[in-house]
């Protein structure tokens, strides 16, 4: 019988499905990629052929212009060479997918960037038990245990109530976490209009596109100082030191991210109310998904390997680091 998953092989630039002639995520283009969701890191321009889902083919047409990609719904399952392929639910933004292979009666889940808690801009995170779960990291570390999100959404409200002449901007990635924002500060029962950085703009028309409801949006270059006072300004963390914020009134600056559990990380950004809110699994998320499948052997990507691989190992889980380049840990 062969190693497991030999037929896997990881490369610096990506994972490469060799009966299927195809690399997941790669970084440097490929004739056949797979892709698991839109972000930059993981999404890049210029392969031959894509294959991912309608949402997040849209959002690289958004970013790379048109694409000759193949769109593949949650759950339909496809034959590429001697492998049956199938997307699921990842929960990270809109349109991310796990990819599920199987061959020689083998399966291996390629997670992607995931997180486990119910999120209103995208579909819940679909275990699928396996021989080999290949796991993201970006917080593979017991000190990372993201709080409540709902609670953390109140502390955003208890201060932007508390001085009606300034506004709160927060700091959000522009693909999935601003438009997660918004919609989770709606379902805490905040009707008001948001007032959103130009840079997210066609992120928010893209989500309603696909039927993810934002409510009442205004671009801030269209209003006054007076008009935003009392308001929520959605940016991507790149402006809030930047000089556009000085068009806003004396802006409280938050910023929703994982990192921000780290103290040193909020002081860097100026950040004076940092949000921990975050598109990937935390600890617990990660160990709760790795015992919920119960893969024969974990491969470890992007992030702190090693923690995490030391709890497979205590937990009689084969486990080993893949060492990928080109992942980057701003879209969490
Ligand atoms: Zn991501
Ligand atoms: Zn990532």
């Amino acid at each position: 019988m062969a190693r497991l998953g030999s037929w896997i092989k990881a490369e610096p630039e990506g994972i490469y499905v060799e009966p299927a002639d195809a690399w997941i995520d790669p970084s440097q283009p490929k004739a056949r990629a797979w892709v698991t969701h839109g972000h930059s890191d993981h999404a890049r321009g210029g392969h031959g052929a894509v294959l991912a889902t309608p949402e997040t083919l849209a959002i690289m047409e958004t970013r790379y212009g048109p694409q000759s990609g193949q769109p593949i719904a949650y759950d339909e399952t496809i034959r590429v060479g001697e492998v049956d392929v199938r997307f699921v639910p990842a929960g990270h933004v809109l349109g991310s997918a796990q990819i599920v292979m199987e061959h020689r009666g083998e399966r291996i889940v390629v997670s992607g960037d995931y997180k486990r808690r119910p999120d209103p801009t995208c579909a819940c995170f679909v275990p699928v038990p396996c021989d080999v779960f290949i796991t993201e990291a970006t917080f593979g570390l017991p000190v990372f245990r993201h709080p409540d999100t709902g609670s953390e959404i109140d502390r955003l409200l208890h201060r932007l109530h508390s001085d009606p002449s300034r506004c709160v901007l927060v700091g959000a990635y522009a693909l999935g976490k601003a438009q997660r924002i918004i919609t989770e500060l709606r379902a805490r029962g905040h009707h008001d209009p948001i007032y959103f950085h130009g840079a997210i703009e066609r992120l928010n028309q893209l989500y309603e596109s696909f039927g993810v409801e934002l409510g009442e949006l205004r671009h801030t270059a269209t209003a006054t100082k007076q008009e935003m006072a009392g308001h929520v300004v959605i940016a991507p963390p790149g402006a809030l030191n930047d000089r556009w914020s000085r068009r806003l009134p004396d802006p409280v600056t938050a910023m929703a991210s994982g990192w921000m559990r780290i103290r040193q990380r909020a002081r860097q950004r100026n950040v004076e109310l940092p949000l921990i809110i975050s598109d990937h699994a935390d600890w617990d998320e990660l160990t709760t998904t790795i015992r919920e499948l119960a893969p024969t052997e974990v491969w470890i990507t992007h992030g702190r390997e090693e923690a995490l691989k030391h709890w497979c190992m205590t937990h009689q889980i084969k486990a080993c680091e893949l060492n990928l380049v080109g992942y980057e840990d701003e879209d969490d």
